[in-house]
């Protein structure tokens, strides 16, 4: 409830009152709320053992990965490549779960933008800036189930 307060915070702060579109960093701390949000609905008993530095629990979704909290409080995958000259969003990926809204909609957001495109460069696509839980078979699902692709094919 928190996140949600200080998103309505942000946005009333900021571009509804002024009257102008919101700025690029706006933007990105509005998506870092909502992915908050969405990161606690789906794994809020890794966040709690992480904030205490405890391990997580053993049946976790997210046993197989590292997960780290970063400074702006998102859960990201710790990358295995630390020193690869890469930026820290495509080494330490934002852990997402597909079956929350806002993989749903990350899903349906690459799907479009890639043109309706194979279930594998989407997927890749999305596996350079997020790790989604169930991530191959959510994109596999929305593709088997878009009207334009039906349409198309
Ligand atoms: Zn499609």
């Amino acid at each position: 409830m928190r996140c949600v307060q200080k998103f309505k915070s942000t946005l009333t702060k900021t571009s509804v009152l002024v009257n102008r579109s919101p700025t690029v960093e706006e933007l990105q701390q509005a998506k870092n709320i909502l992915i908050r949000i969405a990161q606690r609905e789906s794994f809020g008993r890794e966040i709690d053992c992480l904030a205490r530095r405890q391990p997580i629990p053993k049946n976790s979704k997210l046993v197989k990965i590292t997960p780290i909290i970063d400074d702006k409080g998102l859960l990201r995958a710790k990358g295995r490549l630390e020193n690869a000259p890469i930026d820290f969003d495509a080494k330490h990926t934002i852990v997402v779960d597909s079956k929350s809204r806002f993989g749903q909609s990350l899903v349906g957001h690459y799907h479009t933008q890639l043109a309706h495109g194979p279930v594998d460069y989407v997927y890749n696509e999305i596996r350079q800036r997020y790790l989604v839980v169930g991530g191959k078979s959510a994109v596999k699902k929305f593709s088997q189930s878009c009207l334009a692709d039906q349409v198309l094919l």
